[in-house]
């Protein structure tokens, strides 16, 4: 519920409407009585639920059911401002966005990760990505005309968002060739650029994916890094081509412009902000989800992935709130997260733990089963129905 207080009116704005956004404006406004203003901006007039697209691909979703209009947001008390962010200011808290300057009080800065695909040469042309809601939506009729030949999921570079999404695509472009009975007439094969199946989240993690993937007939390529593509050809940094009827990718990432134009970028590449409070070095300025970088013990970073943005935002909107009302800031992000891998048959894996842990995570994985799968549906809920 809103605390009231008698300080002075604060204005917090939140740069992206995505997952971490939007969790991050709502839990504002819940916490925050009316005087104080919580401003959103984000560039699309849609908010679109990324962790469903590959239930668009395999059919199971329609657009309409994975997407809400950000201006829905406004009856909750949240002002939505639709404009490409051009500018900001960390050390005045200032946006420029649409051409109008705003300033801020408290600046919580979620703005994603952006596609890099042109690093890969004819990656775009030749193959289709899940994504996207675009890319799912075109995906979609492409699994379905497979009845022969050859697929490839590839992964484009070994930092992309949500570890397990592409071996998700895998195991439900299986499913789906299973249900029309072709699949004894083709292959399906993964190719990562990175050394194992979500290898931040332990060997067993690892161990376990990769069983998966064998059960099911998926030949699996680790450490493969794809270098170009043509139709019908990737090519690989070790040499080897593999030809295809249908390329899959996850494609690598990167800041997106606005930041990396910014005093926010640091030399990771990306935003550096404090593991607990996700607080930039910049007084009053937070930075969560996928434009984050933060760092674990085993050296790689934090997985992009909506479950923090979504943990973090509301670590962030809790602390804003507390220091409006004058209380202490006792929220704080542990690192406990977990990631559900679809594996098709109405079923989901789900590997859940403690990414903070010292010397490495410490993640469990539990076998497949229809509770996962719920699990995830839930998550949808959660973030589509009660958010927006
Ligand atoms: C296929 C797929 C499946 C996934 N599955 C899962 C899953 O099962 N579980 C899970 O936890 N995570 C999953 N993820 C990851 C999850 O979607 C992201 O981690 C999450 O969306 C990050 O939230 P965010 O708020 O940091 O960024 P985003 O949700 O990407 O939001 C960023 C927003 O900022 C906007 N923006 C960027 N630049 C500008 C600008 N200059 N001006 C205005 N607006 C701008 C963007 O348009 C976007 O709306 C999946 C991702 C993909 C692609």
């Amino acid at each position: 519920m809103a605390a009231h207080n008698h300080g002075p009116a604060q204005t917090v704005v939140v740069l992206g409407g995505g997952i971490g956004g939007v969790a991050a404006a709502n839990r504002l406004r819940r916490r925050l009585d009316r005087r104080h203003r919580v401003i959103l901006i984000n560039r699309d007039p849609d908010f679109t639920f990324a962790a469903s697209y590959l239930w668009v691909m395999s059919g199971r979703r329609r657009p309409n059911q994975v997407t809400r209009p950000l201006q829905s947001l406004q009856r909750r008390g949240i002002e939505v401002v639709i404009a490409d962010i051009e500018a900001i200011d960390p050390v005045t808290r200032t946006v420029t966005a649409g051409g109008r300057q705003i300033a801020a009080d408290h600046l919580i800065v979620s703005l994603g990760a952006d596609y890099a695909t042109d690093k890969i040469p004819g990656l775009q042309r030749a193959g289709e990505t899940f994504a996207t809601l675009t890319g799912a939506l075109r995906l979609a009729p492409a699994v379905n005309a497979v009845t022969k030949g050859r697929v490839l999921v590839v992964t484009a570079a070994p930092l992309y968002r949500c570890p397990a999404a592409p071996y998700e695509a895998a195991l439900l472009i299986d499913a789906a060739l299973r249900h029309r009975g072709v699949r004894g007439n083709v292959d399906v094969a993964v190719h990562s650029a990175e050394p194992a199946p979500m290898g931040v989240a332990g060997a067993n993690v690892s161990a376990a994916v990769t069983a998966i993937l064998a059960d099911r007939g998926i030949d699996y390529h680790p450490s493969h890094q794809i270098t170009a593509a043509e139709p019908g050809r990737a090519d690989f940094a070790d040499g080897r081509s593999e030809a295809f009827d249908l390329l899959v990718y996850m494609p690598p990432i990167r800041l997106p412009d606005v930041v990396a134009a910014s005093a926010l970028a640091s030399t990771s590449g990306w935003i550096d902000a404090d593991r607990q409070t996700l607080a930039t070095v910049f007084p009053g300025v937070y930075a969560i989800g996928d434009n984050t970088h933060l760092p674990l013990s085993i050296g790689k970073p934090l997985p992009r992935a909506g479950v923090f943005a979504h943990a973090q935002a509301l670590v962030v909107a809790d602390n804003i709130a507390a220091s409006i009302q004058g209380a202490s800031a006792t929220a704080r992000f542990d690192g406990h997260g977990g990631c559900y891998i679809e594996t098709g048959f109405g079923k989901a894996g789900y590997g859940s733990g403690d990414f903070y842990a010292e010397p490495s995570p410490k993640v469990n994985i539990r076998r497949p089963a229809r509770r996962w799968h719920l699990g995830k549906v839930a998550f949808e809920y959660n973030v589509m129905r009660r958010w927006l």
